[in-house]
């Protein structure tokens, strides 16, 4: 019998009504391993309007009770992560030690949100006027939708919610459909570190599930991580309803290989962040650039590398690379590798038609490498979220940056080089939001902010550390005066300093 998944509503887990659902398989096998139930708009207008109710109190919670709620969230992560780690594997199919890899970095955002107490210290000034005092506070905003996709089932909600949470707001979860336990786990983590019923819901659902909460009006703001067609849909459709919106997108993430660069290690650092995760990550790297005639050494070593990439279960320790997430997943990645091919690419490694040995229904694809790919090719424009590395060749570093400028994208890049002046200049100049000097896959840490530029990111905040507290709290300043006896009459004019 395949496991039914339930939405989490109220402190406990509430079976699904809508009479629609989802298979969640498990892509190692190919197999369907569980139902996820897609809520209806009255399903999530409920849970909406249980979490509005649990604010009141859990909004005048001290940040400090709130922050010890954090800190035994952590320890149940930490003794749970081995379990948590397997449920991503399982409906995901990264390997492992990817899956405990995500667990650690959004525990780190626990651990940032664990110091909200000193995170929401306000400004105050003492005479503003005679006798009067003015201090600037942040409050929490109400009911936050975080809506996440299938890449990265716990990191990507914990950017969101511990620091929603800490702030003092309540928060629904629309995790992916194709990965929906870990969601689930982690609500009963936050019930079990003493999080109060209401204030912390995961409703599962596709588009419906998203418009409802686009639509509910005690909905306040939305965190959305995904696609950039959806994300651009999400922040337009969420801002015309007044909402605040940071709606992460899609990235095509760039290398650039300079002449002076340490080959070993950028062959390293393209390896981990081409192929890593099977290039399900929003900061793999998918293009490198080879600049003045370092190309044929960068490819005399990647292709070996290449090949010898060991693709297999996520359960298997000896995997480097699982499979891809779904079937259709690994038809359109697949799709374009023929696509780079008739653009006249150089197919250097060809990852397709893969099979494993008692995994033959598993979704499988090998590491493809591609060479001299030029920038009109739609395996140069396109994220195809796969394990696919096309290499770029350019004379000149200006090439290189002017590359990467105009690249619809602006989630990550990178640059590997032994010369000083050129990081300084690329790190200053680049338009890119987070960017990595002799550093593959530069996510910030939990206490800096995660976000890119362009269409990487829809909104003005990036997510977690400081830009977190401030998207999820908005800002009030008071202005007080405590006067014993004197009546100055009404003012008509506008009070100013002399
Ligand atoms: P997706 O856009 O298909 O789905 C993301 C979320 O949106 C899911 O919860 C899904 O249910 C919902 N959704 C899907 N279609 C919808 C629709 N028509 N209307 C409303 N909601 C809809 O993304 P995905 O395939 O789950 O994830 C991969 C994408 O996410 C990639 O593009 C990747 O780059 C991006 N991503 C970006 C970041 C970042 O930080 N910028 C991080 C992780 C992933």
């Amino acid at each position: 019998m395949t496991t039914q998944i339930s939405h989490w509503v109220n402190g406990k887990a509430v079976a699904g009504t809508s009479g629609r659902q989802s298979d969640v398989f498990n892509p190692a096998t190919g197999e369907v391993q569980a139902q996820v139930p897609l809520a209806s708009t009255a399903e999530v207008n409920a849970a909406v309007k249980n979490a509005a109710a649990a604010f009141e109190e859990w909004s005048q919670t001290p940040p400090l009770r709130r922050a010890r709620v954090m800190f035994k969230l952590r320890e149940i992560l930490e003794r749970d992560s081995k379990k948590l780690a397997a449920v991503i594997t399982a409906e995901h199919g990264k390997v492992l030690s990817d899956s405990e890899g995500e667990i650690t970095r959004g525990m780190e955002v626990v651990e940032f949100a664990a110091g909200i107490p000193h995170l929401l210290k306000g400004e105050m000034t003492e005479q503003v006027g005679g006798g009067i005092d003015s201090y600037s506070t942040r409050q929490p905003l109400g009911v936050c939708a975080g809506i996440t996709p299938f890449n990265f089932p716990v990191m990507v909600p914990m950017w969101m919610f511990p620091v929603a949470l800490a702030c003092g707001n309540c928060f629904i979860l629309k995790p992916s459909e194709r990965d929906p336990s870990a969601g689930f786990m982690m609500a009963e983590m936050l019930k079990e570190a003493g999080l109060p019923d209401g204030v912390f819901n995961v409703v599962h659902g596709d588009k419906e599930a998203v418009d409802a909460l686009l639509h509910n009006p005690d909905i306040a703001a939305v965190s959305f991580v995904g696609s950039t067609p959806i994300a651009e849909y999400v922040y337009q459709t969420g801002t015309a309803t007044n909402k605040r919106v940071q709606a992460l997108g899609g990235a095509k993430n760039h290398l650039v290989v300079m002449p002076d660069a340490n080959l070993e290690q950028a062959t390293d650092a393209l390896m981990g962040a081409a192929y890593g995760s099977a290039g399900e990550r929003c900061m793999a790297i998918s293009v490198a650039v080879a600049v003045g005639g370092v190309g044929d050494a960068l490819m005399e070593k990647l292709e070996p590398r290449v090949r010898a990439l060991k693709v297999g279960p996520g359960t298997d320790p000896e995997s480097e690379m699982g499979p891809l997430v779904t079937a259709q997943h690994k038809t359109k990645v697949e799709g374009y590798v023929d696509t780079g091919v008739t653009e006249g690419a150089k197919l250097v490694v060809d990852g397709r038609g893969l099979t494993l040995q008692g995994y033959e229904d598993g979704y499988y694809t090998g590491g493809t490498l591609f060479d001299d790919v030029t920038p009109d090719m739609s395996i140069y424009k396109d994220e195809i979220f796969g394990p696919v590395l096309s290499v770029v060749r350019t004379d000149t570093y200006d090439e290189a940056a002017e590359l990467v400028n105009s690249h619809e994208f602006g989630n990550g890049t990178s640059i590997y080089t032994s010369d000083g002046d050129a990081a300084r200049e690329f790190a200053n100049k680049i338009q890119i939001g987070m960017v990595g000097v002799n550093v593959p896959i530069p996510v910030p840490m939990a206490f800096h902010s995660f976000g890119g530029w362009k269409r990487s990111l829809f909104g003005d905040h990036h997510m977690h550390g400081p830009e977190g507290v401030r998207f999820y709290t908005r800002y009030k300043v008071t202005t007080a005066r405590w006067p014993t006896g004197i009546r100055a009459g009404a003012d008509f004019i506008m009070p100013t300093m002399k």
